[in-house]
C-alpha cells in the first residue's frame, strides 16, 4: 500500500505516538503502573454526580434525547451555542452573538483547523505559528498536514520562592526577542498561540504578558489564539490572579475534558464570525456536524451556573490539593539535589527541572518505565525550537497530579531513587 504525503505525515512512527502508545499499553496491562504521564483529568466523585443526576434527566427527556441523536448544522448544537452566548456574556460582556461561536470535537480538533488555518503555504510564502513561550502543548506538535510550522523562543527561566520556599522557577516571555523577531516583520507569522495555563508546566502568562501579546498581534494584524483548556471559567484550575480577555482578534479555545468529560469530545470557539464560519465549513467536510452528547450535558450547567460552582468549589480545590501533596514529595526526595519545580499556577501536572542531569530525561522515561513509573520527557513540549542546542530541553519532565495519593507517592518515590543514582553516578 502506497499513502499519500499526508498518509506518510499522519501515520509516521512519531516520538509522541511511542509515548501515547506506551500509556495506553501500560493501562491495560495488568502490572502495576504509577499513572504518572497522562492528560486525563482526575474522577471526581462529586463533580460525576452531578453529570450522572444530568445524564438521568435527559435519558427522561424524550425531546433532549431525539436532538441529541440528530446532526446538528456544521456549526454545533444551537441550543448549547445560544446558552454559551448567554452565558460569556453575563459573565464577560463581551456582546458575543451566536456567529462568534463553533463547536469542535475536541479542542484538539479545533487546533487542527486552527494551525492549519494560519499557518503553511500562502499566496506571499510560508507562515507559522508563533509560541510565545516554550515549552508548549504538544498536541500542538504534528497538527500541520504538511511539515511543521512552528516558531518558539526558549523562556527567560526565573528562580523564585514559592509559599516561601526555595526551589522553584517560573517561565517568563523573553519579549526583548519575541518582539523583534525577523519572522514577524517579514510576515512569516500566521498566529500566535498561547496555552494559559500551560501545558506542561502550570505557568500562567500574566496579565502583563497577555497584554504584550494582544498588543502584538494587533500590530501584525493576526490572530491571538488562546488555548484556555484549563483556565477560567471552566475549570478554573488555575491559582493566581488571570483576567480573560476576548475582542475580535483573539482566538479562545475552552474544551470540557477538564472539568471531567474528555470522552464527549468537546471543543469552543469563540471567534469573530469570518473564523467561526471557517471552523464550521472545516467541521462540515472533516465530521458533518460536531458530537452533541457533550453538549446536551453541559447546556443546564451553562444555563444555570453550575459549572461555574463545580469548578471553584470541586475541580479547582482537588488540583490544588493535589499540587501541594506532589510537591511535599517531591521536595522530601529532592533536598539536596538541584532540582527545581516550576511553579504550580495552574492546570493538572507539576512540570520538574533536573539541573545539569547527567542523562537525558528521554533516558531517564526509558529507565522509570522499566520500573513501572511513566511521566514524560521533556524534549517533546519544546516545538518550535532546536532542541539539540538546548540543553534545558533535555533536563524536565512532566508530572500528572491528577492521580490518587497513593499513586503519587509511590511515583515520586521511584523518581527520587532513580534519579538520586544517576546524579550519583554523574
Ligand atoms: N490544549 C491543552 C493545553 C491540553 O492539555 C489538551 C488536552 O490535554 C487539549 C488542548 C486538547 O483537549 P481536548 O481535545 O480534549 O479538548
Amino acid at each position: 500500500m502506497k499513502f499519500s504525503s499526508f498518509g506518510k505525515k499522519f501515520t509516521k512512527n512519531s516520538g509522541i505516538l511511542q509515548l501515547m502508545d506506551d500509556l495506553g499499553k501500560a493501562l491495560a496491562s495488568d502490572k502495576p503502573i504509577n499513572m504518572l504521564g497522562g492528560g486525563n483529568p482526575a474522577v471526581i466523585r462529586s463533580v460525576n454526580t452531578v453529570f450522572q443526576d444530568t445524564l438521568i434527566k435527559i435519558a427522561n427527556d424524550r425531546h433532549a434525547l431525539e436532538s441529541m441523536a440528530n446532526y446538528s448544522t456544521p456549526q454545533g448544537d444551537a441550543k448549547f451555542i445560544a446558552t454559551l452566548v448567554d452565558f460569556f456574556n453575563r459573565h464577560y460582556g463581551w456582546g458575543l452573538t451566536a456567529d462568534n461561536i463553533v463547536l469542535t470535537n475536541g479542542s484538539q480538533n479545533g487546533f487542527f483547523y486552527l494551525f492549519n488555518l494560519f499557518a503553511g503555504h500562502f499566496d506571499d510564502g510560508e507562515k507559522a505559528i508563533l509560541l510565545p513561550l516554550a515549552s508548549e502543548y504538544v498536541g500542538y506538535a504534528d497538527t500541520h498536514i504538511d511539515d511543521t510550522h512552528f516558531l518558539s523562543i526558549p523562556p527567560i527561566i526565573e528562580e523564585i520562592n514559592h509559599d516561601g520556599e526555595e526551589g522553584f522557577f517560573k517561565y517568563r516571555v523573553d519579549f526583548d526577542k519575541l518582539e523583534n523577531l525577523p519572522e514577524l516583520t517579514n510576515g512569516k507569522i500566521g498566529a500566535i498561540c498561547c496555552s494559559r495555563p500551560t501545558n506542561p508546566t502550570g505557568n500562567v502568562l500574566t496579565d502583563k504578558e497577555m497584554a504584550r501579546l494582544d498588543r502584538l498581534a494587533k500590530k501584525y494584524n493576526i490572530p491571538l489564539i488562546i488555548d484556555n483548556a484549563y483556565g477560567a471559567p471552566f475549570p478554573n484550575i488555575i491559582h493566581t490572579q488571570a483576567t480573560l480577555n476576548w475582542d475580535t482578534q483573539t482566538i479562545l479555545c475552552f474544551s470540557l475534558s477538564k472539568i471531567g468529560l474528555p470522552g464527549t469530545r468537546t471543543g469552543i470557539i469563540v471567534a469573530n464570525s469570518d473564523v467561526v464560519r471557517a471552523v464550521s465549513a472545516m467541521n462540515a467536510i472533516v465530521n458533518l456536524s460536531p458530537v452533541r452528547f457533550g453538549a446536551t450535558i453541559a447546556t443546564p450547567l451553562f444555563a444555570d451556573d453550575s459549572i461555574v460552582r463545580l469548578s471553584n468549589e470541586h475541580i479547582r480545590p482537588f488540583y490544588a490539593k493535589q499540587a501541594q501533596f506532589a510537591i511535599k514529595l517531591l521536595k522530601e526526595q529532592f533536598c539536596d539535589l538541584p532540582v527545581k519545580i516550576h511553579k504550580p499556577e495552574g492546570a493538572i501536572f507539576l512540570w520538574v527541572w533536573f539541573e545539569n542531569f547527567p542523562i537525558s530525561t528521554t533516558k531517564l522515561y526509558e529507565i522509570l518505565k522499566e520500573k513501572g513509573t511513566l511521566i514524560i520527557p521533556s524534549e517533546h513540549f519544546f516545538l518550535g525550537i532546536d532542541t539539540d542546542n538546548y540543553p534545558h530541553a533535555h533536563e524536565c519532565i512532566r508530572l500528572s497530579i491528577a492521580q490518587d495519593d497513593d499513586t503519587l507517592i509511590k511515583g515520586i518515590a521511584t523518581i527520587g531513587e532513580v534519579v538520586r543514582k544517576i546524579y550519583q553516578q554523574g
